[in-house]
């Protein structure tokens, strides 16, 4: 087992695979002067009082004092950089097309009625207008799921759509369109076979006719609580219509689908400095696999892209492309500036602890879960993919706001690379976990799923591990296995990213 990792040869850091005593001699001539703390950061070279701290081959940041040879750096001593200008970005200097093979080009999947990608599960979705209804719908769920979903063999689970929008929110103004956008886009996502059931008050902002359009409007798909008499009267309408929903849902099969039907999501959260080494390239590794056979890959997370912006303008097919990418860094930039924040805000406790000094290094590691591919299409938060290939779609970087964008853009399934390690899921998509280092695995065996650890330790490539990894994503989409917090049912509450006033 190595005991360090050194990104790029021009690195002046590495940082430590285990904890490292005092007085270890690392290289020849580099001894640490003090212990060093698992994953973190180990000068290699003398550095000047604002000089350069180097990894992954950019600077992550300046000396606020001099660093010695062998001296422990942690995110006290560096002075974030400027980030990166997003004028004139070069874009298209850096298509790869060299991408590795697929060891399956197919994955069993649900045929999306609506068109589109495919689904990975056979869900009944209900969906909310308002949050109001939640405590309604949720006694009604438990019902529907012990009292008519073992009729109903082939639907796997009932998933309420509950979320903290729809009243008592500023509904005109611009930025609503966000939320708005998530739940319409929710309301079609491919696990729910295109059936639509709509849960509402009667007085709410956001009205059906939002929701679903006026077109589907209708008592066939919206039950209106205020219209309901009594609590069982709220009962029965909903059972009701459930029952026809899943009378339906229930004639839905798996069939081989080509990877172009598969659309999937990449994020992590609680990230540490092993999470670019080893979790993150190799499930870049797994999304090159996916676009190599066709499908199409999401990647988000605004603030962790936003200081390696450059790397990923580059890859962009065109300048069309490559515009909107600095436009979602802008608005982002500029939602950060108005609350007087800006990117520095992003890295938590659980990150320094990880390693991770400042935002600089944890985007270097987190832009590494995008593979190399070419990229084909920028979105705004929520919205739908119309291209194949890998996506930059816009999200915030917290996890559980994240994941309800993505699932909004229709993703069938998501891989989650963490370092300090969360239990976080979604209900309505399955989610594979994948840590950055072994004892993470050890400590919760049951939880993560795969583990990368392998790869910071050197015992295993990034194409071992992303290859293990995409095979997991096919058994898990094409329903041959499940990741550990689906098994359990473990889930998150959807929180919808809401950049508008609420009232
Ligand atoms: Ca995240």
């Amino acid at each position: 087992m190595r005991a360090y990792v050194q990104i790029k040869p021009e690195d002046n850091v590495a940082i430590a695979v285990q904890e490292l005593p005092q007085g270890t001699e690392l290289m020849p001539g580099v001894v640490t002067l003090s212990v060093i703390p698992q994953a973190h950061k180990i000068a290699l070279v003398d550095i000047l009082k604002d000089g350069a701290i180097i990894r992954y081959g950019v600077i992550l940041g300046y000396a606020i004092d001099p660093i010695a040879k062998g001296q422990w750096i942690n995110e006290h001593m560096l002075r974030l950089p400027t980030p990166p200008s997003l004028d004139d970005m070069p874009f298209g200097t850096n298509l790869r097309t060299d991408l590795p093979e697929p060891p399956v080009r197919t994955w069993m999947g649900y045929r999306n009625p609506e068109g589109g990608y495919g689904g990975t599960r056979n869900f009944l979705g209900i969906q909310t207008t308002v949050q109001c209804v939640e405590g309604t719908l949720n006694v009604a769920t438990e019902r529907i799921r012990r009292e008519l979903l073992p009729k109903y063999p082939h639907v796997d689970d009932v998933v309420a759509i509950n979320h903290a929008y729809g009243c008592g929110v500023a509904i005109n103004a611009p930025e609503a369109k966000v939320p708005i956008r998530a739940l319409r886009n929710i309301c079609h996502h491919p696990n729910f076979g295109g059936q639509l059931m709509v849960v509402s008050l009667g007085c709410e902002k956001l009205t059906a006719d939002m929701l679903v359009g006026p077109e589907n409007n209708t008592p066939e798909n919206v039950v209106v609580l205020q219209e309901c008499r009594g609590f069982e009267g709220c009962m029965q309408a909903i059972l009701t219509m459930a029952e026809k929903k899943l009378k339906i849902l229930n004639e839905r099969r798996r069939e081989e689908l080509p990877l172009s039907d598969l659309l999937i999501g990449m994020q992590c959260g609680g990230s540490d400095a092993f999470s670019g080494v080893s979790a993150n390239p190799s499930a870049g590794y797994a999304a090159d696999m996916i676009v190599q056979g066709g499908g199409t890959v999401l990647f988000s997370e605004v603030t962790e892209v936003r200081d390696g912006v450059h790397f990923i303008a580059e890859r962009c097919v065109s300048a069309e492309v490559r515009d909107k990418l600095a436009a979602e860094m802008r608005w982002y930039d500029n939602y950060l500036s108005e609350a007087n924040v800006d990117r520095s805000a992003n890295p938590t406790p659980g990150n320094k602890k990880g390693g991770l000094s400042n935002i600089v290094e944890k985007a270097m590691g987190s832009i590494a879960k995008s593979g190399t591919s070419p990229i084909v299409e920028v979105l705004s938060p929520a919205e739908r993919p119309t291209k194949h290939g890998e996506i930059f779609a816009a999200t915030p970087a917290s996890d559980i706001v994240c994941g309800p964008c993505q699932m909004a853009s229709g993703i069938g399934l998501q891989v989650f690379m963490t370092g300090r390690g969360t239990p976080y899921n979604l209900a309505a998509v399955p989610v594979i976990k994948v840590c950055s280092r072994n004892e993470l695995k050890e400590q919760w065996p049951d939880i993560i799923d795969i583990s990368a650890g392998a790869v910071a330790t050197g015992e295993k490539t990034i194409a071992e591990v992303g290859t293990e990894i995409f095979n997991k994503i096919i058994a898990c989409a094409s329903g041959q296995d499940q990741p550990f917090a689906e098994k359990y049912g473990m889930h998150n509450y959807l929180c919808i990213f809401n950049p508008a006033p609420i009232t």
